[in-house]
């Protein structure tokens, strides 16, 4: 049987094709009743699910073509972000982002706004310029940037058919240094807020919501140095992981070393399993102005998470936030 990356998701489509060329799967698409495509697994949802068939992009030719003037590269939508990365830095390239994870296909996560953190930078989404997809009846269309409903086109949630390829804008190559503080408390959190969020070019906060702390706060700074003092936190004297007692290995290097873009923008190593690997994620959205209000009333649920904690799964995963 099937199943997502956090395994709480059977899917129920009768079968999974992977074509390994464009015209099989326009042929592919045009034949059956009723198709959707297939990323990498990783959404936690039955987004990805069909009552027909499900189709992968993974097998199809793997395409990554810089256009050096124009700083775009046209990619295959199967490839994942790690392997894209990877092309992108030997040719001495780079992306603006990256999610906490380089595991997730380039058109599973555009598709869904994936996106990972900073004030100053958009989603994965925002980076794309083009994209090529077979439709309903198995023709191949192609959309810009500046074409109408073109961002309705980029975050499809699958919908409108089945990417091929997708263009991202580039820029060169560059590093980033990955800095960790542990245990700000939640006034200076609340008080300075945009001023924490905004404290590098990538802010992420964790939390398990009952030890009366941000935790931690890793910030990936980009060329400049990160702050002398975060309100009170201490630097992390060692690299940590977000989750309790799980594998440092896993995480991407810290400790202030400068390392290539795709190394220290992901949480998260290519080579291992992101995260604990059987976790339930969900995301909010709520305007910053609310941010304070927000965390205020997720405190006030501390208890529940803290009876949840003592859970067999939950002992195994306690719950924890991210920001
Ligand atoms: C450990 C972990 C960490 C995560 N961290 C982050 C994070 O930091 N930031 C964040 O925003 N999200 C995060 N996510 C969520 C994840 O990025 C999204 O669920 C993403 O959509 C997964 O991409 P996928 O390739 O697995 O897509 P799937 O889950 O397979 O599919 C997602 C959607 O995309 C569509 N799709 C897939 N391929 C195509 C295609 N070729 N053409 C058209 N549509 C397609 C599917 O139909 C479906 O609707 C995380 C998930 C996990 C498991």
């Amino acid at each position: 049987m099937l199943t997502n990356w956090a395994g709480n998701h059977t899917y129920a489509a009768g079968r999974v094709h992977s074509p390994e060329s464009v015209d099989e799967l326009r042929a592919l698409v045009a034949r059956l009743p009723r198709v959707r495509a297939l990323g990498t697994r990783h959404s936690f949802t039955d987004l990805a699910d069909s009552t027909g068939d499900l189709v992968s992009t993974a097998d199809l030719p793997r395409e990554v073509e810089v256009d050096s003037d124009g700083r775009q590269v046209r990619v295959s939508g199967g490839l994942r972000y790690g392997d894209l990365a990877e092309a992108l830095a030997n040719r001495g390239w780079a992306l603006a982002t990256m999610a906490s994870l380089p595991h997730i296909s380039v058109a599973g996560a555009v598709a869904t706004g994936t996106h990972g953190s900073g004030d100053r930078t958009g989603s994965l989404a925002a980076a794309v310029a083009g994209v090529e997809l077979v439709d309903a009846r198995g023709e191949l269309r192609s959309v810009r940037r500046g074409d109408a409903d073109f961002e309705g086109y980029v975050v499809a949630l699958g919908a409108l058919g089945v990417t091929t390829h997708v263009t991202l804008d580039v820029e060169p190559t560059y590093d980033v240094r990955q800095d960790l503080w542990t245990d700000l408390s939640w006034d200076a959190a609340a008080e300075h807020f945009d001023d924490l969020t905004s404290s590098a070019y990538s802010v992420s906060l964790f939390t398990d919501w009952v030890s009366g702390a941000v935790q931690q706060v890793w910030l990936k700074s980009r060329a400049t140095e990160p702050p002398a003092d975060l309100w009170g936190a201490r630097p992390a004297a060692r690299t940590l992981h977000m989750l309790a007692g799980a594998d440092v290995a896993a995480v991407t290097g810290q400790g202030g070393v400068p390392g290539p873009w795709h190394r220290r923008l992901p949480h998260f190593r290519m080579e291992f399993t992101p995260s604990r690997g059987e976790e339930l994620q969900s995301e909010y959205l709520v305007p910053r102005t609310a941010a304070a209000t927000a965390v205020e009333r997720l405190r006030a649920l501390a208890p529940g998470s803290r009876r949840c904690s003592r859970s067999p799964r939950c002992a195994r995963s306690p719950p924890t936030t991210c920001g």
